[in-house]
């Protein structure tokens, strides 16, 4: 066990996390952020980012590293594990670290973040790695000249399809109702792109794959049930991101589709406790929200332990 007691740990290195880290040492408190990955989250895997301010034009990549070198110019101590749990206490928090190391704090920020959702169709754990894909910047590389099907039709399907298109010969998208959910600049473009074809009420139902791969996919329409066999080469799912919740610890509340509920500070229903980011229940998921919910839940840590401490020192 660490013998340090920390004012606030971060658990999370994305966007929400690091501007967490940032505020938290403007704040003069003793913070410590675990990232079991490389910091920089889910973005470092965007080709391109164009909505966030003072950045027309920027790689998921180098947002993701500026967020990093930006919290490391005011000393953020980074802690390269994952969590195992959080145990809430009535004094302090505690969080364990899966090497078995046990950290105390007064407050605890949590930006875990989702992973892809799954389509859940026969082929599609069997081919991960051999076709089928949840990433287009990593893999799309493999698939220069081919064909392949986006599934999904959200702003990551948009995206992933338009970047798709650059590198691929043809590029399908599978979405299963007749309007897209991606915003209207991102379709515009998607419609403009004369690689890409959209399947419109149409869902997969299985991916085949041979000794070389993916080579087609079995599709259904949603209106009339029609099969038909699609030859493809590569398939890529963007359906939206199920959160990192295994480790919310009970009591806080989270709404059904297992995203933790907050109040304006990004509190939960635990006192000290916060969530930020992907993980928590809210209208939009953007790289600036998450950074807004970081400082937000930064800064009214901060106003917590501070009060805390008030409190613990009156009681002494
Ligand atoms: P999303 O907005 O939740 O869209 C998921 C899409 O997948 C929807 O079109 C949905 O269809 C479809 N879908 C869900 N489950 C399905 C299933 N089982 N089978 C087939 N289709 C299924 O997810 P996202 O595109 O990953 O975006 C997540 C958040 O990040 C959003 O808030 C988005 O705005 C944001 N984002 C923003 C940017 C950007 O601004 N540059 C880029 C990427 C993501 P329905 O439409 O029928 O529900």
């Amino acid at each position: 066990m660490s013998d340090t007691i920390y004012d606030v740990i971060i658990i999370g290195g994305g966007p929400g996390g690091l501007t967490a880290g940032i505020y938290a040492k403007r704040a003069a408190m003793n913070a410590v952020l675990i990232e079991k990955g490389v910091p920089g989250g889910q973005i470092i895997n965007s080709d391109e980012v164009e909505n966030y301010p003072g950045f027309e034009h920027i790689s998921g990549a180098e947002l993701g590293m500026k967020f990093s070198q930006h919290a490391d110019t005011y000393g953020l101590e980074v802690e390269g594990r994952e969590v195992a749990a959080i145990v809430p206490g009535a004094e302090l928090h505690t969080v364990q670290l899966d090497n078995g190391t046990i950290l105390k704090s007064h407050a605890v920020i949590l930006g875990t973040g989702g992973n892809p959702r799954k389509l859940g169709i026969p082929g599609e754990s069997e081919f991960y790695g051999k076709g089928v894909s949840y990433c287009a910047v990593c893999d799309g590389f493999f698939f220069r000249g081919k064909t392949v099907v986006v599934v999904g039709g959200g702003d990551s399907a948009a995206e992933e399809a338009l970047y798709l298109a650059k590198i691929a010969e043809k590029v399908y998208i599978a979405h299963r109702r007749d309007a897209l959910r991606a915003g209207m600049l991102l379709q515009q473009r998607v419609f403009d792109e004369c690689k890409i074809e959209m399947l419109w009420n149409t869902v997969l139902t299985r991916i085949k794959a041979n000794d070389e791969g993916v080579y087609a996919v079995d599709l259904k329409d949603t209106q009339t049930n029609d099969q038909r066999e699609l030859p493809i080469n590569g398939v890529f799912i963007f359906i939206g991101f199920v959160p990192n919740n295994a480790i919310v610890p009970a009591g806080i509340k989270m709404s059904v589709e297992g995203n933790v509920i907050t109040d304006e500070k990004c509190e939960t229903a635990i006192p000290g406790i916060y969530a930020i980011g992907d993980i928590r229940e809210k209208y939009a998921r953007q790289i600036i929200t998450a950074a807004a919910d970081g400082c937000t839940a930064a800064l009214a840590a901060a106003h917590y332990v501070e009060a805390k401490k008030a409190k613990d020192a009156c009681t002494l």
